[in-house]
């Protein structure tokens, strides 16, 4: 499969930084972001790749050159087989691509030439493989939500909407931000719009929302642009810490798997309404360590309101919407939220029988986090469970998972900050 990467736009944000260099030569721990890209690519087989280049294209293009020599940050090959496409003139980041039909017979990879990422592109594309479609996008969720455009996906991952920064959002909303990496379908190019410039997002990809050609694809993996000073320096941070290359889901992750009522929200019996979802104080302070450690952040929890029939889905799915667009004003946001809708004791009016059933998911059974770990290929013995109750404690010793007891209804900050002195949480696993 060919990779496009889009090397071509110029920094103007960064342009304190990088004044006379390309944003994708701006070196991460010495080595050019690009050439971090490629070699991703390349450890997972990957190596045709085509970039399209504008803006200063000569200091690109005489870096790689066709990919057959070596590295001149670290000795080391390429081994790619580069070709490029030359902007003249400024055709939009999409419109490269129409110029490319001929290169592109098949599905391609299209990313951003001025992003960090470390991802599982053969996890990504066999999604994209196994969902259909014209096109994927990859999402996941980002420490601020607010201002960032929104996908909404149903259960399948069909994407419903697509909401730019400036569209009217709903109130309460699920954390799933474009990350700006996607598989696509020659297809989509066939017919150019009739416009100088063409935008891929606005242009391309937004119009095929509700049709059923668009889905996306969730994943905790790193993606950061580095489209400001301070976004660079978290990114070189995160980098040099191993952070970056640990998420990648093809190495085992660690999680940091929490409880939901009277841990991160106020315990108020059976929540069943968006208005009783409180944050306790300091919540979102914790999960945001938690998201800064490289560990996931995944919440598990007993949702029996389900089988009772006294909450649908539906209404679950909006009461953690809320909990996820608080935690996002906040900076905070989760990988995951599993719930088990079971309760085993039949025999009340309104309940939904076929729920109420001797499950493996109730806490303190396990399965949510067997479930979580084999989603996100996590090491479970490597991972935490955080709650106030004995049976989040159990569930976590029964997978051979460490502990941690919040102590109050208050307490899931200062229990993190015990946590992360505890396991230092900061040295990422191999
Ligand atoms: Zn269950």
């Amino acid at each position: 499969m060919i990779a496009v990467i889009i090397a071509g736009g110029k920094g103007t944000r960064i342009a304190s930084i990088a004044k006379d260099i390309p944003k994708p030569m701006l070196p991460i721990e010495g080595v050019p972001v690009l050439e971090r890209e490629l070699e991703c690519l390349r450890s997972q087989g990957f190596t045709d790749v085509l970039l399209t280049v504008g803006h200063l294209k000569d200091s690109i293009i005489n870096y790689f050159g066709d990919g057959s020599g070596l590295s001149p940050a670290t000795g080391k090959p390429f081994g790619a087989r580069i070709d490029y496409f030359e902007e003249t003139e400024p055709l939009g980041n999409a419109g490269a691509l129409y110029e490319l039909r001929d290169r592109l017979t098949e599905d391609f990879l299209l990313l951003n030439g001025d992003a960090i990422f470390d991802v599982d592109f053969n996890r990504f594309v066999d999604a994209h493989r196994r969902m259909g479609g014209l096109a994927t996008l990859f999402t996941h969720p980002n420490n601020h939500p607010y201002d960032s455009g929104l996908i909404i996906a149903d259960k399948g991952g069909a994407v419903v909407e697509w909401l730019t920064k400036e569209d009217e959002r709903p109130r309460w909303y699920k954390n799933r931000v474009n990350a700006g990496l996607h598989v696509l379908s020659p297809k989509l190019f066939e017919v150019r719009p009739d416009t100088p410039k063409v935008d891929l997002d606005r242009q391309i990809l937004k119009p095929l929302a509700g049709t059923g050609e668009l889905h996306c694809y969730d994943s905790p993996e790193y993606v950061k642009d580095m489209g400001t000073p301070e976004r660079y320096a978290a990114v070189c941070a995160d980098f040099k810490a191993g952070i970056v290359n640990a998420k990648n889901l093809r190495n085992k992750q660690r999680a940091v798997f929490l409880d939901r009522d009277g841990t991160i929200n106020k315990y108020v019996g059976f929540l069943r309404e968006p208005e009783e979802m409180e944050l306790l104080p300091g919540a979102a302070e914790a999960i945001k360590r938690i998201n800064e450690s490289g560990y996931l952040a995944i919440v598990v929890t007993n949702q029996p309101v389900i089988a009772r029939g006294e909450v649908t889905v539906e209404q679950l799915d909006e009461i953690h919407n809320k909990l996820e667009t608080l935690l996002g004003q906040e900076g905070a946001y989760l990988d995951a939220i599993y719930y088990c809708p079971h309760h085993p004791d039949k025999g009340f009016p309104g309940e939904i029988s076929e729920l109420k059933i001797d499950c493996d998911c109730r806490k303190p059974k396990p399965g949510m986090l067997l479930k979580a770990a084999e989603d996100f290929n996590i090491d479970l013995s490597q991972s935490w469970m955080v709650g106030y109750d004995e049976r989040d404690t159990e569930s976590g010793k029964a997978v051979g998972g460490r502990t941690v007891l919040v102590e109050s209804k208050n307490g899931l900050l200062s229990a993190i900050n015990r946590w992360a002195d505890d396991c230092n949480s900061f040295q990422p696993s191999e």
